[in-house]
């Protein structure tokens, strides 16, 4: 009778030690753009390169290829690392399906498509989150990702509307102010959005006096990307996956940049492009908004991982202040962008900060 109490009293002692483990583990990712000619020996010694580096997890872009991410998964594993699953959401760049339907993409206020006139950069080619066919397109390529076995989730990016208002440090490199809302930022105006907005409001935001006090018309485009994600969530869910997302940096900021209100969204756990560079601001700004994220998503089971802009940083001690000051505002890890910009010295000083942690 002894052995097995005994033996029942350690393994309820190692479950509580193994679920605290987990509750308290910061953990530490990259966003990575992966290249399918590319080699796998170059994708170990990358992957391995990381690793050493403290590095917990990539996140991988395919260009949505599912057969791409199937071979990298067990590369990173091999290594060490989870993989989540990084898709372009709203925003397609290049997508030969969604290209042979102009109508699924989304239309401006001064009623342009996006699918031949393209807001600020060629790359920008957004579709309509309303429109039947356009989001069942993005949810259709969000379960191929979902179903690659070994992920542990898939990542949602640009999952919002075109920015109506860009980042402050952005504004000069377009030769723009922006001291109100301009119509050929403003999206969504296609026929389905319009018609659906009537259909519930029984107005025309086209008709509107002035559609950026239109709060009904404003909390109909969040609406429109909460359904997309909430949708999403389910799928990745019955793949056995989380949802995660790439978000701007909190939520009311979110909202006034780019219509996107991730707070209140049914997902597992966002990454906020807190990027301090930007927005013209200070290192303790990544403090700042981890904190506003974290507390905006109180008595919800979302978590925060703080996205860190790495060309933004002036030196490695302020890459170590950076990630201290996401721990210390309650997000449960940081994510790099990108890759390609981590450097040596930044590697050696995410594990000596990581050490320091433990
Ligand atoms: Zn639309």
């Amino acid at each position: 009778m002894k052995l097995p109490k005994l033996f029942l009293l350690l393994l309820t002692l190692s479950m509580i030690s193994c679920a605290k483990k987990d509750e308290t583990t910061f953990k530490f990712g990259v966003w990575i753009t992966a290249d399918a000619k590319r080699t796998d020996e170059d994708y170990a010694k990358e992957f391995k390169k990381y690793k050493d580096g403290g590095i917990d997890e990539v996140l991988i872009n395919t260009n949505t290829d599912p057969k791409l991410l199937g071979r990298l998964v067990p590369i990173a594993k091999e290594k060490g690392l989870k993989v989540h699953a990084w898709i372009m959401a709203m925003n397609r760049p290049n997508d030969s399906v969604a290209l042979q339907h102009p109508d699924w993409y989304q239309v401006s206020k001064d009623g342009k498509s996006c699918f031949d006139n393209r807001p600020y950069v060629d790359y920008y080619q957004w579709l309509c989150p309303t429109k039947k066919e356009s989001r069942e397109h993005v949810l259709g390529l969000v379960e191929g990702l979902a179903k690659v076995k070994g992920i542990e989730s898939v990542h949602l990016d640009y999952i919002r509307f075109p920015d109506i208002f860009l980042p402050i440090s952005l504004l000069p490199k377009y030769n723009l102010v922006q001291d109100e809302e301009l119509p050929q930022f403003d999206f969504c105006y296609c026929d389905a959005c319009v018609s659906k907005f009537e259909k519930e409001h029984h107005k025309n935001p086209k008709t509107s006096h002035n559609t950026a006090i239109d709060m009904e018309w404003k909390n109909f485009r969040l609406n429109a990307i909460k359904a997309v994600v909430d949708d999403a969530y389910e799928i990745a869910h019955k793949h056995h996956v989380k949802l995660t997302a790439a978000v701007f940096p909190y939520p009311e900021m979110a909202d006034h940049m780019v219509r996107q209100r991730w707070d209140k969204w049914n997902i597992d756990e966002v990454y906020p492009m807190i990027y301090h560079s930007f927005y013209n601001e200070e290192i303790d700004w990544v403090g700042y908004a981890t904190k506003q994220g974290v507390a905006d998503l109180e008595g919800k089971k979302t978590k925060i991982n703080t996205g860190i802009y790495i060309p933004g940083l002036k030196s490695d001690a302020e890459l170590k202040e950076a990630i201290l000051m996401a721990k210390d505002n309650g997000a449960i890890g940081v994510s790099f962008f990108d890759g390609n910009a981590l450097s040596d010295s930044n590697l050696k000083t995410i594990a000596a900060t990581k050490a320091s942690l433990k």
